[in-house]
């Protein structure tokens, strides 16, 4: 567990926490923001702008969580502002059909050619959830594959050993939960195809869908071995199941067209979020016609949503994705490139074993040796020294996200001199974790 021993008080974020606590559970709308794995007083944070975040203390940091990875292109991008002012003064929801959604579907259209139809959502996990009942009405079949370590949201079915906060959590799945809810949910082990195939056999015929991310983004970053994604793409195919990719991570930055545009695997369905709506709740999932088809109004699969398609988020959606343009992975390559080599370099300096997996402007630090190619490797790594790292680079300014098996996030508003704050840091960090 990390300390905040050492570092001037937060004497504002501690008052709001302890007035947070009295009306939101820990404080907090989603569970890991309570900083929980990594100890102290959650930062309140009060403004952003690109790669920077001020909290109520009035401190500067530069973030590299940023908002779990759905900013892409910083905080507070002028074009996506702007577009969500000039949005918002027009109505903000009409609950009716409007050309924005038009336009966006099209631009998603564009980057995924897997996508012939989709559908907007709120939230990554309504996208996941939809997607698997899909999957399930298309194929008239029950099971559900995913893979330990994993995290697609929120939902009952999904949350048999999940990763990122429950990972986090140490718990196996979450209370509430009815054992019925997961019985068709089977759980393999990222990449390991035999693990999968092991699967199949024991359900023939019953496996309506493998749903996996396809860089893996909640146990840390896991990127698939070569040949994973193929593997899965033809025992899908073989066994009459549908391939779900989920790229609420991934979509619009491993790649502009995602995942399946970098490793050039085509799935049946693809879930979006984040980057989708730069920070405005917005998902989506979509894919195949014929699958897609089967959805209501045009078919019998049922899901709805009031504020589905809203005009403030398609506007910031749209604002976005304009903006992301190739030249800009390019850019996130070199940073991560350079980002990753900080880590390295600092933990090398200080002793401290470590692995670093990355996938563009994606991630991974392990307080372990060795590589890091599924769940159980992820999970023997020392996470108490990853709460000592966090509060290091906090008081040095540098944001981390407040747990470990999560992903760190670039974005393309970080810059030079953004990075050399965030490798001295990295360097004292890493000599105090070293000195326990
Ligand atoms: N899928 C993946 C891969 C995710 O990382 C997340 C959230 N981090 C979700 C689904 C759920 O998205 P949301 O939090 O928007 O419900």
């Amino acid at each position: 567990m990390g300390t905040e021993c050492g570092g001037p008080p937060a004497k504002k974020s501690e008052k709001l926490f302890a007035r947070a606590q009295e009306s939101l559970v820990g404080g907090v709308n989603s569970p890991v923001r309570a900083f929980r794995q990594v100890g102290g007083t959650p930062r309140f944070l009060v403004r952003g702008k690109g790669s920077q975040v001020w909290d109520a203390d009035g401190r500067r940091y530069v973030d590299f969580c940023m908002s779990w990875g759905a900013l892409l292109l910083g905080h507070a991008d002028p074009a996506v502002v702007q577009a969500v002012r000039s949005a918002a003064g027009k109505g903000t929801s009409f609950g009716a059909a409007t050309e924005a959604e038009v336009r966006l579907a099209e631009e998603v259209k564009k980057r995924f050619p897997s996508v012939d139809l989709l559908r907007f959502v709120n939230s990554g996990t309504e996208a996941t959830m939809s997607a698997v009942r899909l999957a399930r009405g298309y194929t008239d079949r029950q099971k559900i594959l995913t893979f330990e370590g994993e995290y697609h949201g929120h939902a009952d079915s999904l949350l048999a050993k999940a990763g990122s906060g429950v990972a986090a959590a140490g718990l196996p799945g979450s209370a509430g939960v009815p054992p019925g809810a997961v019985e068709d949910t089977l759980v393999a082990t990222y990449n390991d195809l035999a693990s999968v195939e092991a699967q199949f056999r024991a359900h023939d015929g019953q496996v309506a869908a493998v749903l996996v991310e396809p860089v893996a983004g909640n146990m840390g970053v896991v990127p698939p071995d070569p040949g994973f994604l193929e593997g899965l793409r033809k025992l899908t195919q073989d066994a009459g199941a549908l391939l779900i990719f989920d790229e609420v991570i991934t979509g619009f930055r491993v790649a502009a067209g995602g995942a399946q545009e970098r490793y050039g695997v085509r799935p049946d369905l693809t879930c979006l979020g984040k980057i989708l709506g730069h920070g405005l709740p917005v998902a989506a999932y979509g894919g195949r016609r014929d699958v897609m088809e089967r959805l209501a109004p045009l078919g019998p699969v049922y899901q709805a949503g009031t504020l589905a398609g809203n005009p403030i988020a398609m506007a910031a959606g749209l604002a976005a994705l304009r903006r992301i343009r190739p030249p800009l992975y390019a850019r996130l390559e070199k940073r991560g490139a350079q980002l990753e080599s900080a880590l390295r370099d600092a933990a090398q300096a200080a002793g401290v074993p470590v692995t670093v997996n990355r996938v563009g402007s994606m991630l991974g630090l392990f307080f372990r040796s060795g590589f890091v190619r599924n769940y159980g490797d992820a999970r023997s790594m020392d996470a108490a020294a990853y709460g000592r790292l966090f509060w290091a680079l906090l008081r040095r300014g540098v944001y981390f996200p407040p747990a470990p098996f999560e992903t760190v996030f670039l974005s393309a508003a970080h810059i030079r001199p953004d990075l050399d704050k965030a490798a001295a840091a990295l360097h004292d960090g890493f000599r105090e974790v070293a000195h326990g």
